[in-house]
């Protein structure tokens, strides 16, 4: 198989930042934390995410860039000594660093995306999920010229199919998606397929639950014109891709909300792979393929659609339709 220490440090890493994510939203789901709205502790956990899976990818592949959404700025300001300091302790429940060590992990990701082959890193997307107690993921994508090869999702609170929670997704190019567990080690995965639905108005759709990522009235627009009487299913984050690469839903639409709005990588690499590799489509809304050879972000797309493949230019063409209609 290829790609396969790649496969293994890369669930590794996900596997111990998706710990340290899951304590750290365990504590905030407090009365008090909810009250303050206070946003540090996924600051806190962005950064210890950061932190570990650049650690641990720079360990098994030291000469791979990584291309992580945050950067160590903020954090080396004197007036933010407090959160390193939290920082630098909720990294030690994985591995541990002083300061200079856990800051320069963090650096780690801050590489540009020029590289014929970089990691892409999301810590955590969906952090408004995270904050509200609900779904997020830790996204990690390894992207070879322009194309991605191997994707890894992490998703602590995705139930587990067994009454309980937490899900880990993989997929490497031309090799299938898996699904492991993700609260205990091993590589041995089980196969993930999408769902087999062949008519779009049979298909339930999912979508952001922030209406300021997707645009929902167009998507309403768009599952009424496909003729889907199904209740959207709102989910935070590429636990998205997740549910259609498992077959929870069919469509997934992220509607463009703003003309300047440009997808970043580290949103889509690792969902996209688990789901093409379940068998699905993933695509933005004019139906070109997603062209990760621009850099930091998607430029030459716009917004995504993902199915589970058959209905995929039906729902194309809704959704221009939709999109022409304003
Ligand atoms: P979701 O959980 O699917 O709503 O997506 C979360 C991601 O949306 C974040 O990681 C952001 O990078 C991204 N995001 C932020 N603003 C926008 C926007 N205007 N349109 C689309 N995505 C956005
Ligand atoms: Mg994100």
């Amino acid at each position: 198989m290829a790609y396969q220490t790649e496969l293994t440090a890369g669930l590794a890493a996900v596997r111990a930042a998706s710990r340290v994510c899951r304590s750290v939203q365990a504590r905030l789901a407090t009365a008090e934390a909810l009250e303050k709205k206070d946003k540090s502790p996924v600051t806190v956990a962005d950064f210890a995410s950061q932190a570990i899976v650049c650690e641990q990818l720079m360990r098994a592949l030291p000469g791979d860039p990584v291309v992580g959404e945050e950067g160590s700025d903020e954090l080396r300001q004197g007036a933010q000594a407090a959160l390193l300091d939290a920082v630098v302790r909720e990294v030690a429940s994985e591995r541990s660093g002083d300061a200079d060590e856990v800051l320069s992990w963090i650096d780690r990701g801050g590489a540009d995306a020029s590289s014929a082959r970089y990691w892409t890193l999301d810590p955590i997307d969906g952090t408004k999920g995270f904050l509200r107690g609900e779904q997020y993921a830790v996204a990690l994508g390894l992207i070879e010229k322009g194309q991605v090869v191997v994707g890894i999702l992490g998703c602590p609170n995705l139930d587990d199919g067994a009454g309980g929670r937490g899900a880990l997704f993989a997929a490497v190019k031309g090799e299938g998606a898996q699904r492991f567990p993700l609260w205990e080690e091993g590589d041995l995965g089980s196969v993930v397929r999408v769902s087999d639905v062949t008519r779009p108005a049979e298909a339930r759709f999912c979508e952001s639950v922030e209406s300021g990522h997707s645009n929902q009235d167009q998507s309403a627009r768009i599952a009424a014109g496909l003729g889907i009487t199904q209740e959207p299913f709102r989910i935070d984050s590429q636990c998205k891709y997740a549910a259609i690469a498992r077959g929870d839903a069919s469509i997934y639409l992220r509607m463009p909300t703003r003309a300047d709005y440009r997808e970043k990588i580290w949103d889509h690499a690792g969902g996209k792979l688990v789901v093409e590799e379940a068998g699905g489509r993933v695509t933005d809304v004019e139906g070109n393929p997603l062209d990760f050879s621009h850099g930091r972000t998607l430029d030459a797309n716009r917004g995504v659609v993902a199915t589970c493949g058959p209905i995929h230019d039906e729902v194309i063409a809704v959704v221009k339709k939709v999109r022409a209609e304003g």
